[in-house]
């Protein structure tokens, strides 16, 4: 038998249970980003029979997590993959120390904001930032891509924002879209329990970001990663947005989007070895018993490490897949 039921991010509860110190306390709210069926129901099973559980605590979460305005499973979420242009504030309003950056660390911008204490933080852009920055990860949302839609593909480097971004800004419930900094702030605190926004300080902190776009030696990390990210020719063509002022009417409209913690990826799982063989509680392989990919933590603790980069997730799971069923067919002779 070969175990393949996937990893346990569509079980909030086992998530929490799972949190890792390391990121702060386990959000209280999160969204799924990750089917119905991917919860770690057979993981327990196999562990039932015997199977060890190894790295728990290692998990993959998204920061930059949007309601589903058209839910596919329960308490759908999507992923924003962001440029580097928007600003990023924590729940109260302050900006993230470097190098939390949009896109730039996952692990390292969970953990801050778990230390903040509360479960979600804020992006602050502008529209031509969502016109050249904004992609959403999930096939549906990528209609061109899965497709093979060359006339929509031209759609992202055409002016104005790809449609099914269009439709989480005007759709979506973790969006406010406004002409002032002051609507806009109003906008945010109505979209959260407690008002904990405060106008002055915000407009502190976009004022002093704006400024250094005069700057042509600006010390501002975020703003030189801006400009370092447009000497790429990909990046400045599909990826970067022309650096411009958050306050600069021309850009407008404002738009601030509400980031909720997204479930994803388990890179912990039941230990094998090399054939994909489960282990006991005393390291020995359980006979006839293989596991292969997520629940596995692609392959026993994660291929490609805690940090892997995205996107190389899937090869992992691919590749234990085939040296499980390898193994097993060899068994079965
Ligand atoms: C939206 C999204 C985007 C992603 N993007 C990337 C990416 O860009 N790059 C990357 O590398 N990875 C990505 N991943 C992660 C990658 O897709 C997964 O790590 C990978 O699919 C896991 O493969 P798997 O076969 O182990 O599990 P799954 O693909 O989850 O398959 C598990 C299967 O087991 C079945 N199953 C579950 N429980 C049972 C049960 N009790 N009985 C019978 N059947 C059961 C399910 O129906 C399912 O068919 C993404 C994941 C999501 C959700």
């Amino acid at each position: 038998m070969i175990v393949t039921a996937g990893g346990i991010g569509a079980d909030h509860d086992a998530v929490r249970r799972n949190w890792p110190a390391r990121l702060g306390s386990a959000p209280k709210r999160m969204i799924t980003g990750v089917p119905a069926h991917v919860d770690g129901r057979m993981l327990a099973i196999t562990e039932g029979a015997g199977g060890r559980v190894v790295n728990r605590d290692r998990m993959w979460h998204y920061t930059e997590g949007i309601q589903n305005w058209d839910p596919v499973w329960d308490r759908h979420g999507i992923r924003i993959l962001p440029g580097p242009s928007s600003l990023w504030l924590d729940a109260r309003g302050t900006r993230f120390p470097a190098p939390n950056f949009p896109g730039f660390d996952t692990l390292g911008t969970l953990g801050a904001i778990g230390a903040t204490g509360y479960d979600y933080s804020w992006l602050l852009l502008t529209q031509r930032i969502i016109e050249k920055e904004f992609a959403l990860s999930g096939s549906e949302q990528n209609p061109d891509l899965t497709g093979k839609d060359t006339r929509l593909m031209l759609a992202r480097v055409r002016a104005g924002a790809p449609g099914p971004v269009e439709a989480f800004k005007r759709d979506g419930v973790d969006f406010v879209v406004a002409d002032t900094l002051a609507e806009l702030v109003e906008g945010m605190n109505k979209l959260t329990d407690e008002p904990l926004l405060d106008l002055a300080h915000i407009e502190r902190q976009v004022v002093a970001r704006d400024r250094e776009m005069d700057n042509p030696f600006t010390k501002d990390l975020q703003v030189m990663a801006i400009h370092n990210a447009r000497r790429t020719l990909g990046d400045r063509i599909a990826r970067t947005a022309v650096p411009h002022k958050i306050l600069d009417p021309k850009a407008g409209p404002l738009i601030a989007v509400r980031l909720n913690i997204l479930t994803r990826k388990t890179l912990g799982g039941l230990q094998t070895d090399l054939s994909g063989r489960v282990l006991g509680g005393d390291g020995a392989p359980i006979d006839g018993l293989y596991a292969a990919g997520e629940v596995a933590g692609f392959g026993g603790g994660g291929v490609h490490g805690y940090r892997s980069l995205e996107g190389t997730f899937l090869g992992g799971c691919l590749f234990s897949g085939r040296a499980a069923g390898r193994a097993a067919a060899a068994q079965a002779g």
